[in-house]
């Protein structure tokens, strides 16, 4: 457990008390805090009393005696019109900031009070590997796609390289229930823009910024704002810290000649399809670092079967770039990557029966990460809706001719069969399940060698599903009840 001692002394509100904030809650009164707190939901209130969390409902709460308010991601801060709490907050001067503020501020403080390692900056020992208490390097990564391969990616390459990397953020464990940082912890932080919203100033050692593409326009207003939010996890690099940006989208571009002119930081630009000086680039999967005198190609990431596909060639640059700066042997690296087990539900290789291939892209909850899905094969058996975002998937006509037919679910339904009718031929499914039974059988007459059932939604899942890994895991389970099996399990049995 790690304690915010930053905050001894002050009175601290808490809003919001699913995992993330019942561990923002506890680190500060571990630190010394005195701490509110408040959720609507009579579970959360539960759970937060089981875990010792002093509870006062929000609208009891003193203001004047406040220091800060940590607001829990999912709650509005700005659209579609702030909480309560935050207008109370703000009208009274108080600070709304999220855990991730409140970590930094934690890590910084145990990094000063530790003693400074012998070595340079600390990121590398002798040996080439290691960090330091006093360094606890923090790695934060953003961008509309691609956040999380890239977060597990570059913690499993540390991790497998000798570190004590500790995986969090907006995947996986909240920030406060990671380890406290050990001689070896480097801190690899999924960060959305929700969170990073709730920031002011973060200073990560490393940050990468995959790609922006139109999204959560709700939470955001629009398109500038959602941009800013994300460009916050530069705002308080300087001098030795390392920005790693995408340039193949207009907004990532932008972000990264503003980054230049601003100056200080080193800054790697990476791109699949351009050849870049000074960045890192893929081309045809191949992985080239330019960052070095002479560009030397480093892998061929279309050796490495869980990462599919040229957003994946990105999502690989960008992780070596960000484990360079660790790892002093780059063969290391790319032996780890070699290792990578992939992420369920980002193109997940669920299995096949005969020849006919079962893929779980469940996570693809817009039409731009569906695009990825849908490049990488041909003579699919696409299952498509949920919940339609802005858009559609009107902007995915250019991929219509890969796409066998179409099996359409959920609230986007009719949307779909709009934009698909005379141009790919659907089928209007109703439930996933029948939706997979469907596809399977029609695949399974498809006179094309890999036919590939593809469930790839591009809408969210909450119409007819928890939320994305629900969906995802009913797929696998309905393609393995049909007999769909990896080829290790098919020869086991
Ligand atoms: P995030 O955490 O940002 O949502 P994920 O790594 O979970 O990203 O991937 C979500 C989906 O986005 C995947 O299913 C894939 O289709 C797509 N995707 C992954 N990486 C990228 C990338 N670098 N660029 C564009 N799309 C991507």
């Amino acid at each position: 457990m790690i304690a915010a001692t930053p905050f001894a002394g002050k009175n601290v509100g808490v809003l919001g008390l699913a995992r993330s904030g019942i561990a923002v809650a506890r680190a500060l009164m571990d630190g010394g805090a005195k701490v509110v707190a408040w959720d609507d939901n009579e579970k959360a209130r539960e759970n937060a009393a089981a875990a010792g969390v002093p509870l006062i409902h929000a609208q009891s709460w003193d203001y004047t005696a406040l220091s800060s308010v940590v607001l829990s991601p999912g709650i509005p801060l700005t659209h579609p019109k702030p909480h309560e709490v935050v207008v109370a907050a703000q009208r009274a001067k108080v600070e709304v900031i999220g855990d991730i503020e409140v970590f930094f501020r934690t890590i910084k403080a145990a990094k000063a009070a530790s003693p400074k390692p012998a070595n340079g900056n600390g990121y590398r020992h002798a040996n080439g590997n290691g960090a330091h208490a006093a360094t606890a390097p923090i790695i934060c990564i953003t961008g509309t796609n691609g956040k999380s391969t890239t977060t597990q990616l570059i913690g499993h390459i540390l991790s497998r390289c000798g570190f004590d990397a500790q995986i969090g953020g907006n995947i996986g464990r909240a920030v406060f229930d990671l380890g406290a940082p050990r001689e070896n912890t480097v801190y690899v932080l999924e960060t959305s823009s929700y969170q990073l919203d709730l920031t002011a100033g973060l200073k990560p050692d490393v940050a990468v910024f995959t790609n922006i593409t139109t999204d959560h326009l709700d939470r955001h207003g629009t398109m500038a704002n959602y941009v800013a939010a994300k460009r916050k996890i530069f705002a308080g690099q300087g001098a030795g810290d390392l920005a790693i940006v995408g340039v193949d989208d207009t907004w990532s571009a932008e972000t990264c000649m503003m980054l230049r002119m601003r100056g200080g930081i080193e800054v790697v630009p990476v791109s699949v399809g351009q050849v870049i000086g000074g960045g890192m680039y893929a081309i045809g999967g191949h992985l080239y670092d330019g960052t070095v005198a002479s560009a030397q190609e480093v892998a061929d990431v279309k050796l490495i079967p869980t990462l599919p596909g040229a957003h994946n060639w990105q999502n690989a640059a960008m992780a070596y770039a960000a484990c360079k700066r660790f790892v002093r042997d780059p063969k290391a690296i790319i032996r780890a990557m070699a290792s990578f087990e992939g992420l369920n539900h980002r193109m997940e290789q669920v299995g096949s029966i005969g020849k006919v291939r079962f893929v779980n892209d469940s996570k693809a909850t817009n039409a731009d990460a569906a695009a990825k899905a849908l490049i990488c094969y041909d003579g699919i058996y696409w299952i498509v809706g949920g919940k339609a975002k802005d858009g559609g998937i009107g902007g995915l006509s250019a991929l219509f001719p890969r796409i066998t037919k179409a099996y359409l679910i959920g609230d986007a339904t009719e949307a779909f069969a709009k934009t698909l009718d005379g141009r790919v031929p659907f089928e209007k499914c109703g439930t996933l399940e029948n939706a997979v039974k469907r596809a399977a059988a029609d695949a399974a007459l498809s006179p094309l060698p890999h036919p590939v059932v593809l469930l790839s939604p591009a809408c969210a899942s909450f119409d007819q599903f928890r939320d994305f890994e629900d969906r995802g895991d009913h797929f696998r389970r309905y393609a393995q009840a049909l007999g769909a099996r990896k080829p290790q399990e098919a020869t086991a049995a």
